[in-house]
């Protein structure tokens, strides 16, 4: 494959300014490290959240860009895949955008969660355009020793992977959390891409209703598509909205409600939502959107309700995701939520375009 000297990458110089081109050199590999070039990345509601200064610790200027898919232009001695298999140049690969987490901490080694190790590093969020080529948005992408690549699966097209993306592996971890047995009614607050992914994963977990709220109609009708059984628009003001979801529930509510809006205002729905002893998710809130007031008497309490906060991905997201995708992509539509497609030069205007809702999913594709 033919290397150049450099690349070019969309950068976001600061919160709230203009994404720029620049040209960056290519980086020097070192034994374990591997250079992808850039087949498409995505478009996902954090990037927006950095175009607005909403996330904390972030090295600005940028390339903005946390999930992609590339070929393998190089590599530099033997990396292995989880079944010890090497990867070659011309691959096709996805990789975990978390990097270092250190398998040293509490975090990692007691409680055993990695999405909380405080060495935890993401590509396209918080590697500065200084440490190199880190993100998406870019020809190339540099992986560095130890990221972990994941070979997409025959059959499986980029552009079907990335459909579901960042809300796909998200989804699958609330999912996870949200433990839904066979039969249970499940909320799903919020349309965007994570919510869409929730709505087909409980279909896939054997829910039984699954009730999609939020807006656009537009996105309303895809959830339908991604395996809802009802929806209910964000134009029926929140109590019309909780009484109707409960008429379809014999009075009770439902089993579990997964938020994955962002708005502090539908976690307090979600808790009307749910039936006694239920079970809420919390995976909207990536983003601090602000405080919301509670009751927690009626709404927790006495409700005995159970409420589970969802962080980030971790590795076996992305590898069960890739699975699901491989298995499941003809049935459920990922590809189709991917409605437009954005060279380099014009990702401000995908940025633009996913900020106010105008497509479910935008993507980079560099060239
Ligand atoms: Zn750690
Ligand atoms: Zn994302």
């Amino acid at each position: 494959m033919t290397l150049h000297a450099s690349y070019r990458a969309a950068v976001l110089p600061g919160p709230h300014e203009e994404i720029v081109l620049r040209e960056l050199p290519a980086p020097s590999l070192s034994d374990g490290a591997a250079l992808l070039h850039t087949l498409c990345s995505e478009v996902c509601g954090t990037d927006v959240h950095l175009h607005h200064g909403r996330l904390a610790g972030v090295p600005y200027p940028i390339i903005p860009g946390h999930v992609a898919v590339g070929v393998v232009a190089a590599i530099r001695g033997r990396l292995t895949d989880v079944e010890g298999e090497a990867f070659h140049e011309g691959d096709v690969v996805t990789f975990l955008d978390v990097y270092g987490t250190c398998n040293a901490c509490y975090q990692c080694l007691v409680a055993r969660q990695t999405t909380r190790c405080p060495h935890r590093r993401v590509y396209g969020i918080t590697f500065g355009v200084g440490d190199g080529l880190l993100g998406g948005w870019a020809e190339a992408i540099w992986m560095k020793p130890g990221v972990k690549m994941l070979r997409l699966p025959h059959g499986v097209a980029p552009e079907a992977f990335m459909g579901g993306g960042c809300g796909l592996v998200t989804a699958l971890h609330a999912i996870d959390r949200a433990e839904i047995r066979l039969g249970q009614s499940v909320a799903v607050l919020g349309v965007g891409p994570v919510g869409q992914s929730v709505v087909a994963l409980a279909n896939l977990s054997g829910a039984g209703d699954i009730i999609a709220v939020g807006a656009p109609d537009s996105r309303l009708s895809f959830a339908k598509e991604m395996g809802a059984t009802a929806t209910v628009p964000l134009s029926v003001p929140s109590a019309e909205r909780t009484s109707l979801i409960r008429d379809w529930t014999g009075g009770r509510g439902v089993d579990v409600v997964v938020e994955a809006s962002g708005s502090p205002e539908a976690v307090s729905d979600a808790l009307d939502l749910v039936r006694d002893g239920g079970r809420v998710v919390i995976v909207g809130h990536y983003t601090d959107n602000g405080p919301v007031l509670l009751h927690p008497h009626h709404q927790i309490n006495r409700k005995h309700a159970e409420i589970r906060g969802c962080w980030g991905s971790d590795y076996s997201h992305f590898h069960r995701a890739l699975g699901i995708v491989a298995r499941m992509g003809n049935r459920v539509p990922w590809a189709g939520m991917v409605s437009e497609r954005f060279p380099l030069e014009r990702a401000g205007e995908a940025l633009q375009a996913v900020a106010d809702r105008s497509v479910l999913k935008a993507m980079i594709v560099p060239s």
